[in-house]
């Protein structure tokens, strides 16, 4: 089973959620921007340390904002 585009090459981890629930990407390269599902989003975020992310759901998008912020004081 093939992940979302925002999933890392060697992550193996299913997706949670929607694939195409949310948008990530760095603010200063456009090419960086992906489409993918809430957990993976959020762990592409928690690594782009400068990244965006939006989505039509204000809720998921607090969801992908709280779990990043999670990853990374882990
Ligand atoms: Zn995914």
């Amino acid at each position: 089973m093939s992940l979302c585009s925002a999933a890392a090459a060697d992550d193996t981890a299913p997706c949670k959620g929607s694939r195409t629930a949310v948008i990530v990407g760095l603010a200063d390269d456009p090419g960086s921007q992906v489409t993918g599902c809430e957990f993976h989003a959020a762990r592409r975020l928690a690594f782009w340390r400068d990244g965006y992310v939006m989505s039509r759901d204000a809720a998921v998008r607090r969801r992908v904002l709280d779990a990043a912020e999670r990853l990374r004081a882990a």
